[in-house]
């Protein structure tokens, strides 16, 4: 059986929520859904999206919110995600708070909780330096580090506000290790009535 939920995890870059996502997902037995992953996979292809993003992603820049969006609603309109999904880096900032709500109501949904994974701002810069040098992803450079840390606090910590609002908002401490996270994360879930594919 598949359990269903309609999941966003928000968090600083280098919160672990890409880690985290992952877990939950297969928990749940649902798609993740990273708008990071996905125009990576498309630099890496060399595809024209790919092109399109490069440097927008060096720099640490946003992407333009309907190119996103466009992306989005062609991957939650595939057959995997009719039953549920995990949101990782989408929406990013209000406008895309709409967008994502227009789409989802218009086929009678909404999300079912927002995860956010809280560290300190000096982990996540540690954490990410040290990323920086096992990975040698093109945007861990200090200066897009800086810039993506920044608009994360100045664009999208402001869709907390929205999505606290409807109450759907699960704040869980990512410190810890990763056993524990996914732990503290289930759980948070299970109290909202939202359980395991079993
Ligand atoms: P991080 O959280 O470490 O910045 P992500 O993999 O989530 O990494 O995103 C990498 C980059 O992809 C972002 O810096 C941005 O350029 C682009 N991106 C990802 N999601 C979005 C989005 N929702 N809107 C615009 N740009 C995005």
């Amino acid at each position: 059986m598949t359990a269903s939920a309609r999941l966003l995890i928000v968090g600083p870059q280098g919160s672990g929520k890409g880690t985290q996502g992952v877990r939950i997902a297969e928990a749940f037995g649902i798609p993740v859904v990273s708008t990071g992953d996905i125009f990576r996979a498309n630099i890496k292809g060399g595809t024209e999206l790919g092109q399109q993003v490069t440097a927008i992603l060096d720099r640490g820049d946003l992407v333009p919110d309907e190119l996103t969006g466009e992306i989005v609603r062609d991957r939650l309109s595939q057959d995997d995600a009719q039953s549920g999904f995990l949101l990782d880096g989408y929406p990013r900032n209000v406008a895309q708070v709409g967008h994502l709500d227009e789409f989802l109501s218009a086929r009678g949904e909404a999300l079912d909780a927002v995860i956010l994974l809280d560290v300190p701002r000096e982990e996540s810069i540690a954490r990410l330096s040290l990323r920086a040098q096992e990975q040698g992803r093109s945007d861990d450079t200090e200066e897009a580090i800086a810039h993506r840390l920044e608009i994360y606090e100045n664009e999208t910590a402001p869709i907390l506000a929205v999505y606290g609002e409807r109450g759907i908002v699960d704040r869980i401490d990512g410190i810890g290790s990763l056993d524990e996270i996914t732990e503290r994360i289930t759980s948070v879930l299970a109290a909202r009535g939202l359980t395991l594919a079993s």
